[in-house]
């Protein structure tokens, strides 16, 4: 690490001399839709290009301008902010819901609203980095149960003062391995330590579920599941993030999360989008169906040759591939090939476990699905796996 005293220069110089020497330099690169095959992305329903989406937004901005202005306890709080929180309440089945721009802002208002130096935080270890970064935004520490274990978490609570607030927090789908929280069993834990239940369904929200309504949603109520994050990027294919729960909880937001009262309210045409996806949503339930077959089809075809693919429900499919050179190798073949997959590598995930992220979608279809196999198996046929 470089010293106090050091100049800026030098520090960002050397932090970046760093990160190269390990292999983890980052890079962007300017992804033009339809010109590559999207295996990266979390549009799972296929919604983020569907043309009435577009629509919903165009008409959304010449209604109530391209933004709004304010934000939304001064003058930026508009009728179809309103109409989508109505929508997201009933989607999940609870009595209220609040909308914030981004779910990593719905993530940090929430757990900083809520927590302070004397609550008691038990994460995930895999939980997402937004609910980390918010329990250290409420200046409360976070003790990290083992991932998915739930007598690990009760050990922890045990532990915890018995007067002390505590939160039991987690991925409803875990972003890099794709398998889904044992809700009802985090919830009994949770009761029987008297801890409130945080589940953010970022990637199950729209996928998982009966209705869409994610891995928590009207299975789950606000008893054994207190606050509920799903985000709208993902699989509703538009912007921004809702908390879900009781008129409590979504006032007691509203008064103290900053992350929700210090930024302009959601632009009106994203939120107008976000009501159309709503109503595909409901109106088309083949494209969930037709994104579990594309998952089943993966699965047996990755399974036949023998590819190292994490044991996942969901349309998040890691090939987990160990060290980071072998999976910049392979995301760059693939790249070659017409292929985008996500190459994920430390801090994101732990070291040595480093993967291709395979994200499955409603928009592909099966020639797509095809080409991706093809492309696997000529590198598992250079290169096998351990
Ligand atoms: C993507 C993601 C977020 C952040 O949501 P954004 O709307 O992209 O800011 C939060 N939690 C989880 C689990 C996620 O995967």
């Amino acid at each position: 690490m470089v010293s106090p005293q050091a100049s800026w220069s030098a520090r960002l110089a050397a932090r970046a001399a760093d990160r190269h020497a390990r292999g983890l330099w980052r890079e962007r690169r300017c992804h033009a839709p339809g010109a590559t095959l999207d295996f990266a992305g979390n549009d799972y329903l296929g919604l983020a290009r569907d043309p009435r989406l577009a629509e919903a937004q165009a008409a959304g901005a010449q209604r109530y301008g391209a933004g709004a202005g304010a934000s939304h306890l001064v003058s930026g709080h508009l009728a179809v902010h309103e109409a989508l929180e109505a929508r997201l309440a009933e989607l999940v089945g609870r009595p209220r819901a609040l909308l914030f721009s981004t779910g990593y802002m719905a993530n940090l208002g929430t757990l900083q609203a809520l927590c302070d130096g004397h609550t008691e935080v038990f994460q995930d270890r895999l939980n997402h980095a937004s609910l980390l970064d918010g329990a250290a935004l409420a200046g409360a520490r976070s003790r990290r149960f083992h991932h998915g274990d739930r007598r690990d978490l009760e050990r922890l609570l045990g532990r915890a003062p018995a007067d002390a607030l505590k939160l039991v927090v987690s991925d409803g789908v875990f972003s890099m391995d794709g398998d889904v929280a044992d809700v009802a069993g985090l919830a009994e834990s949770s009761a029987r330590h008297g801890a409130w239940l945080m589940i953010d369904d970022a990637h199950g929200l729209g996928v998982l579920g009966d209705h869409g309504d994610g891995c928590v949603g009207r299975a789950q109520g606000v008893a054994a599941v207190p606050i509920l994050v799903g985000t709208l990027g993902k699989a509703l294919g538009t912007g921004g993030a809702f908390v879900a729960g009781s008129p409590a909880l979504i006032e007691h937001l509203i008064q103290f999360a900053r992350p929700y009262v210090y930024t302009t309210a959601q632009p009106p045409g994203v939120a107008a989008a976000t009501l159309a996806a709503l109503d595909i949503l409901a109106a088309e339930p083949e494209r969930r169906a037709r994104l579990n077959a594309h998952v089943a089809r993966f699965r047996a075809e990755a399974a036949r040759l023998d590819l190292p693919l994490a044991p996942s429900p969901t349309p998040i499919q890691p090939l987990v591939l160990g060290d980071s050179e072998r999976v910049m190798r392979w995301a760059t073949r693939l790249r070659e090939a017409g292929l985008l997959v996500g190459a994920i590598r430390e801090p994101t995930v732990p070291r040595g476990q480093a993967r291709l992220r395979i994200t499955l979608s409603a928009a592909h279809s099966e020639r797509d699905l095809e080409r991706l196999l093809e492309a696997l198996a000529q590198l598992q046929g250079e290169e096998p796996s351990p």
